[in-house]
């Protein structure tokens, strides 16, 4: 599939050229990519958003959003189905046994990583990095909850890296889309997480908590429209896993799915994911959406069903 991505971005850049192009030595392919399918993407993700959750909870942007886009409630986790782990995969597009972040909160891998693996900054290749390396004037900023997520991204790859509560997470994050209009933007909430370890996944305090997020993510959705943005923009949500009772990191499909929304410009609307779907497969897909060729390191695949 991704040999195939290649040579047709070959043939297109030949057809450029024997139309007389007067770039003359200009570099075939790496640093001019694919046509974007969006400029822009916003990255929301839930930590312990259960799938099993999604038809009882009242989350009406999200369902808005998912309604008006691509929907799979079969995301799988990567084994432990645990934060760090997941939250690796997904912003690394590999799986456990690559990236080697074994514990919930592991800060550095846990074991040894593939020979080559680590290209630049410390850290294996992250969305974050890939998009700077080809969109060298990019701005990409990520916003976390838990202080556990700048452990598992390249923070050097980025222009803006910040920790605010849960309180002021979508106003922080909504003020810096509507100053800087990042190309790529990730919003991490820790939660519904909390109400799942302390009373339980499916109680009545996880429902409260799935609406008062959706209301930050309306939130989120009316900065990206104020920003003038949002006719290009791609809004990607999902979680690392879900949950069962006061617990994850097992294998039931209660703690290993969550939901995956993708909404905006060129996805298709009310459209049903169908393939198998991964927490590797995320960064792909973000990519796939902005243009930038995938690393050849990452084992995810674009999630390209979804797309016109
Ligand atoms: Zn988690």
């Amino acid at each position: 599939m991704r040999l195939r991505v290649f040579t047709q971005m070959a043939l297109v850049a030949l057809a450029a050229l024997s139309f007389g192009s007067c770039t003359g030595n200009a570099p075939v392919g790496e640093t001019e990519g694919r046509e974007p399918i969006a400029k822009h993407v916003v990255f929301i993700g839930l930590d312990g958003w259960a799938a099993n959750t999604y038809e009882e909870s009242n989350i009406p942007t999200i369902k808005g959003l998912a309604d008006n886009g691509a929907l799979t409630l079969e995301k799988r986790s990567v084994l432990p189905s645990a934060s760090a782990i997941n939250w690796a995969s997904i912003f690394m597009g590999v799986p456990t046994e690559v990236h080697g972040y074994l514990t919930w909160g592991s800060k550095t891998p846990d074991m040894e990583q593939p020979t080559g693996a680590v290209k630049k900054n410390g850290i294996m290749p992250t969305i974050f990095q890939v998009v700077r390396n080809q969109h060298p004037d990019a701005n990409l900023a990520l916003f976390a909850e838990w202080d556990g997520i700048k452990h598992l991204v390249d923070t050097l790859s980025l222009d803006h890296f910040e920790e605010p509560d849960l309180e002021n997470l979508a106003k922080v994050s909504g003020d810096y889309i509507k100053q800087n209009k990042p190309e790529l933007v990730a919003i991490v909430f820790d939660r519904p997480d909390h109400p799942g370890h302390d009373i339980g996944w499916g109680s009545p305090e996880y429902y409260d908590m799935m609406n008062k997020v959706d209301g930050y993510i309306a939130d989120i959705v009316k900065s990206v429209e104020e920003a003038g943005i949002l006719d290009e923009t791609v809004f990607v949500l999902s979680a690392d896993h879900g949950g069962i009772e006061t617990r994850h990191g097992g294998t039931t499909m209660s703690e290993m799915l969550s939901p995956l929304v993708i909404s905006g410009k060129g996805v298709k609307g009310g459209y049903k994911i169908t393939e198998l779907v991964m927490s590797p497969d995320i960064t792909p897909t973000i990519a796939y959406i902005l243009g930038v060729e995938p690393d050849s390191i990452w084992t995810g695949e674009p999630v390209k069903s979804a797309f016109n």
